[in-house]
């Protein structure tokens, strides 16, 4: 089997004036193309996990490697390159788009961060493929965040990380300030990009049933630990932590028949 893209072990991170770590000997891979569902309830280190994953954050201690290279340690020109590589999307596309910014500028910015485009035209082309991509187009270019809906603004949100091709997205709960319906949408945007793309993904929720839908693997996170990690499928059919089988039956099944399955088990 060929190397993991990322392997996180040992991760660690504390806060000051926090009793627990947040992150506590935390480990994980995640292959090529391969889509890893994060999942646990608010407060368990999801997003400390992926900030110090996405370089954002500095672990106490521990070691996260893409491809090969550490990159808690990078710094400079080592780290941007690194960074480029992986990109994260956030969980409140409200806050995570400069309003002042038109969704030309926040899209095109990692190209020129990055010094991938260097000519305007050039920039612009690439931008608009990448609204393309994300269902938008050339005429969102000049308009501004606060036009747009919650959907439309995790597309533009998606479009951005995208633009400097990561190998490795590191969505932090991207779904879950949508409204259902909207949820389901970008979802199916994140499926649909990873068949295109060929991405790898760090894919964090609270809601199971979300992360089912789009991941391979599943880890499931409590208080700072890794309690449960497995194929998906065995995951949900067969639960080994209290804690994963506690967050399963608090999760309404949609596919009724699954549903009435639970049940029937439940009463055996
Ligand atoms: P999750 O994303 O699963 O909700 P977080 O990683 O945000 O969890 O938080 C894990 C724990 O770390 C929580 O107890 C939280 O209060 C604490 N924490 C996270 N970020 C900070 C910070 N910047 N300063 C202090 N404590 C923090
Ligand atoms: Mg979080």
């Amino acid at each position: 089997m060929s190397e993991p893209l990322l392997s996180v072990t040992g991760l660690v991170k504390s806060y000051p004036g926090q009793r627990a770590r947040s992150v506590d000997e935390v480990s994980f891979t995640i292959g090529r193309g391969e889509v890893l569902g994060l999942v646990g309830e608010s407060g368990s280190g999801k997003s400390t996990t992926a900030r110090c994953v996405a370089a954002l954050v500095r672990p106490d201690s521990g070691s996260v490697l893409l491809d090969g290279q550490e990159v808690t340690r990078a710094r400079g020109r080592e780290l941007r390159a690194l960074r480029a590589r992986m990109q994260m999307v956030f969980q409140d596309p409200y806050s995570s788009l400069n309003p002042r910014m038109t969704v030309e500028a926040l899209v095109g910015e990692g190209l020129i961060v990055q010094r991938i485009e260097c000519t305007a035209s050039a920039r612009r082309s690439r931008v608009i493929e990448l609204l393309e991509l994300v269902g938008l187009s050339a005429d969102h270019l000049g308009r501004y965040p606060r036009s747009f809906s919650g959907g439309q603004r995790q597309r533009i949100a998606i479009a951005r990380a995208l633009a400097v091709s990561p190998e490795l997205l590191i969505c932090d709960e991207p779904v879950s300030s949508l409204d259902v319906s909207m949820q389901a949408q970008v979802l199916n945007l994140f499926r649909d990009l990873r068949e295109r793309l060929g991405l790898s993904m760090l894919f964090i929720a609270h809601d199971l049933a979300v992360v089912r839908y789009i991941c391979d693997r599943v880890a499931v996170m409590e208080h700072g630990r890794i309690v449960e990690l497995g194929h998906r499928d065995q995951v949900y059919a067969a639960p080994v932590h209290p804690y994963t089988r506690a967050l399963l039956d608090a999760v309404p099944l949609p596919d009724p028949r699954a549903e009435r399955a639970r049940r029937a088990a439940q009463s055996a």
